[in-house]
């Protein structure tokens, strides 16, 4: 039997520190409280935002109907040849734990995507992604509990349509699936993934052009540190915008006018602009502007310098977007949900 805790305080909840407070609250640590909160909320017709650790979130400050937090817990090894192994994990597992958890394990495939905040269940809504590892990479299946068919259902990876932070939950079906348990296909072998410029450079400073999976680790923690802000001391959510994706015809008129430009090239042809490069030459880093400003270490991040409000973020927001595009003739989209 659920409880629901009404005006709740969210602003905790949320890594970038809104004010936020939902009209009905309520925790769920098992399948059964998830599908009996969701009869409830149904019945009464509220509108339900499902909350992991709420660091990918742009959240208005009084949250109509009902918001489900998901506890779900427990890591499992599900099958293991010698060499590949199927672990699941439950969705409310902490991220960054659970990819502790596997390196004690000897299990591998997860090391790059240390340290990024939120929980196991919200990891495949966006394919998270850092220094050249996505959940794409490992992902074997989500077990998670369809609101229009009314039971639970497995999503073979290949179903859940991950692309470049995006997935069937985030673009293509928002709200239909909640995630409960998130299944890896991980490896005993370590194959690692060192070709990002800052990771490389890292690992080479210490001597450890070869690491160990341990050292990869302590290296990605070391680099994210050194350039991005601890949301339990600086709130923030992460890269506020999406990397803008453009055709190469649009990529070579911007290189001969900007020859510092920051791009990578896709698989499809396209070319990746990196958006905190085009927020940097646009004069922004460093910004500060009442509770919100630009992060002075990378221009991607909006920070909160303290009692930032809803509004002031989204006008800077606005501001960015208006002045890259007019000096770039790039749109941003923003990376974070914004809800309601
Ligand atoms: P929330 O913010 O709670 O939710 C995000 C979205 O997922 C919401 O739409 C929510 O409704 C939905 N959701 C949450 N749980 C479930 C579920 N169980 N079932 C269905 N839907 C669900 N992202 C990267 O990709 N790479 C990074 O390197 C990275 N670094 C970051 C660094 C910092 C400092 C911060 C603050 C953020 C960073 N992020 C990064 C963004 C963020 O951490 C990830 O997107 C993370 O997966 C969000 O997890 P969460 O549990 O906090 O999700
Ligand atoms: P960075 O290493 O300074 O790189 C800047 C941008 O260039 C990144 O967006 C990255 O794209 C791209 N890039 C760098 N080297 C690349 C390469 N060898 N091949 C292809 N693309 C390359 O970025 P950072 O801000 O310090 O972040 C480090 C990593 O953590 C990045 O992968 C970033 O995505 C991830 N991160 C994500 C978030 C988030 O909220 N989404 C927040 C913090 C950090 P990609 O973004 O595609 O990797």
């Amino acid at each position: 039997m659920i409880t629901w805790h009404e005006n709740q305080d969210l602003t905790a909840a949320n890594s970038f520190g809104l004010p936020v407070f939902a009209e009905h609250f309520v925790q769920v640590n098992q399948l059964t409280e998830l599908v009996e909160a969701l009869e409830q909320a149904e019945a009464k017709q509220w509108p339900v935002l499902i909350l992991g650790g709420g660091s990918n979130l742009v959240l208005q400050p009084a949250l109509p109907g009902a918001v489900i937090g998901i506890a779900a817990a427990g890591i499992h090894l599900l099958a293991d040849d010698g060499d590949n192994v199927i672990v699941e994990a439950g969705a409310g597992e902490n991220w960054h734990q659970f990819v502790r958890h596997l390196l004690q394990l000897g299990l591998h495939g997860l090391e790059n995507l240390a340290l990024i905040p939120g929980t196991v269940g919200a990891a495949p809504v966006q394919n998270i992604g850092a220094y050249g590892v996505e959940i794409a990479d490992c992902l074997h299946s989500v077990i998670a509990y369809d609101r229009h068919a009314k039971s639970v259902v497995q999503l073979m990876a290949a179903e859940c349509q991950l692309s470049y932070r995006d997935s069937l939950f985030k673009s293509q079906q928002p709200g239909r699936y909640i995630i409960w348990r998130v299944r890896f296909n991980l490896s005993t072998t370590f194959a690692p993934k060192l070709h990002y410029g800052a990771l490389n450079q890292y690992l080479s400073q210490q001597g450890q052009d070869q690491p160990t999976p341990e050292q990869l680790v302590a290296a990605v923690c070391s680099v994210r540190a050194s350039k991005l802000p601890d949301p339990a001391t600086l709130g923030n959510a992460g890269s506020f915008f999406e990397n803008p994706r453009v055709d190469a015809s649009v990529y070579q008129a911007l290189k001969q006018q900007f020859p510092d430009l920051v791009a990578y090239p896709e698989k499809n042809g396209q070319y990746k602009l990196a958006a905190g490069w085009l927020i940097d030459q646009a004069g922004w880093k460093g910004h500060r502007n009442g509770g919100v400003g630009v992060y002075d270490k990378q221009a991607l991040v909006l920070v909160n310098l303290g009692g930032a409000e809803f509004v002031e973020l989204m006008a800077l927001a606005g501001d960015i977007s208006a002045s890259v595009k007019q000096r770039f003739g790039v749109s941003l989209q923003m990376e974070p949900r914004v809800y309601p």
